[in-house]
């Protein structure tokens, strides 16, 4: 592979090898870790590294933020500290009184986040159906929205909504569209190619996939109107990653693929299992049939449907906690999109206020084998029954 990615690689191959740089002098396969704050000045002032200070551009990002670009089809990507501090680098962006628009079920700390602090800051905000285009269109008639925000599939019952036409949608009305795409990854989707100006991702998720790094990201075309200030936002607000964070997330990115293929491919057959089993009531999961917006989930994702599904158990609150406390190889912990399953009790960690039902788990299926997967769930729920 040549410097530049060129476009006759598939993403798989990209990936692997992180657009395939080497690193000068000693033609590093795997990058240098870049940990300098400050960079020199020549002789006549200027920078002849092209850097000044690590908090507005920090080499260790070069790579990392490069790849991303590329697996979102943007020309440009912001690496942050969380994927927190990314989604609220795109809210700080606006200008006070503006309106923006955000899904009533959506991360619940980033709901939270909106409520406490942009409204403060006299965001005009107003929440619409993830489900319903109708009720989207209704609510970008009013008050000339500046941002839609989407969330699909969407935490913690992946409702979808169709970014295509939410997009076509939100432009017709003047507003931009911001997607959260932690979800649904690179590897099933491209919410730039569909229509949206600015991806985010938590790379605490799926893009590290190991549990050891949080982090944020956003990618954007050239041309998206809001992108300047979100990097001065960066820049002055100052929540920047560390280097060591950047190194192991280019790291962690770089099986991207085989991961989520293989979560996906898990999360499928588990979910199937689920279904049939008689002490679960639903099963939240685009791939299965039964999910509401199936045909959606057919167009908007590819490489299979993802490694998230909730369950909802028969016998109310204490019977989900139960067969959580069952499970064996299913960790019970917050978080996503690792290597090793996660089962968590949604409602609880979400708290008072919470939409979450409360005999739903979320689970996050990891790259363990399936039949293990499997058997571990059939087995808490057999002990419940
Ligand atoms: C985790 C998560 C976030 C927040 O990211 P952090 O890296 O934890 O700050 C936002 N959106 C979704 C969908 C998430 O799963």
């Amino acid at each position: 592979m040549s410097k530049d990615s060129s476009p006759v690689f598939h993403p798989e191959t990209l990936t692997a090898q992180a657009l395939g740089r080497v690193a000068e002098p000693y033609r590093d396969i795997v990058p240098p870790l870049h940990l300098s704050t400050t960079f020199e000045r020549a002789d006549d002032g200027s920078y002849p590294g092209g850097r000044v200070y690590s908090r507005d551009a920090s080499p260790a990002y070069d790579q990392a933020e490069a790849l991303l670009a590329e697996l979102e089809a943007g020309d440009s990507a912001l690496l942050f500290s969380s994927g927190m501090a990314a989604a609220a680098a795109v809210f700080q962006a606006l200008e006070p009184g503006q309106r923006v628009l955000a899904p009533r079920n959506m991360y619940w700390a980033l709901r939270k986040w909106l409520i406490l602090f942009a409204e403060q800051w006299q965001l005009d905000l107003a929440f619409y159906e993830n489900a319903d285009l109708a009720d989207l269109e209704a609510k970008l008639a009013i008050g000339a929205p500046k941002l839609l925000w989407i969330e699909s599939p969407a935490n913690p019952t992946w409702e979808l909504t169709d970014i295509a036409a939410a997009s076509a949608l939100a432009h017709r009305a003047g507003a931009q569209v911001a997607v959260d795409a932690t979800v649904l990854t690179p590897v099933h989707g491209q919410a730039l190619k569909m229509g949206a100006d600015i991806v985010m991702h938590s790379a605490t998720k799926y893009l590290n996939g190991h549990s050891d790094v949080v982090a944020g990201a956003l990618v954007a075309r050239k041309d998206a109107p809001l992108w300047p200030r979100i990097r001065t936002v960066r820049a002055l607000g100052g929540a920047v990653l560390g280097p060591f964070e950047a190194w192991l997330l280019l790291r962690g990115m770089r099986t991207l693929f085989p991961r989520v293929r293989t979560a996906s491919a898990s999360a499928m057959k588990l979910a199937e299992a689920l279904e049939r089993h008689p002490a679960v009531s639903q099963v939240s999961y685009p791939g299965l049939p039964s999910h509401p917006q199936h045909a959606l989930a057919q167009r908007q994702f590819s490489n299979g449907f993802g490694g998230m599904l909730s369950v909802r158990i028969r016998g109310g609150e204490s019977a989900a906690r139960a067969v959580a406390a069952k499970l064996r190889i299913f960790k019970q912990a917050t978080s996503l999109g690792s290597v090793e399953s996660l089962v968590e009790h949604r409602a609880s960690v979400e708290g008072p206020g919470t939409f979450c039902p409360d005999d739903l788990l979320r689970v996050s299926v990891g790259i363990e084998h399936s039949d293990d997967l499997i058997a571990d769930f059939v087995q808490a729920l057999d002990s419940i029954a």
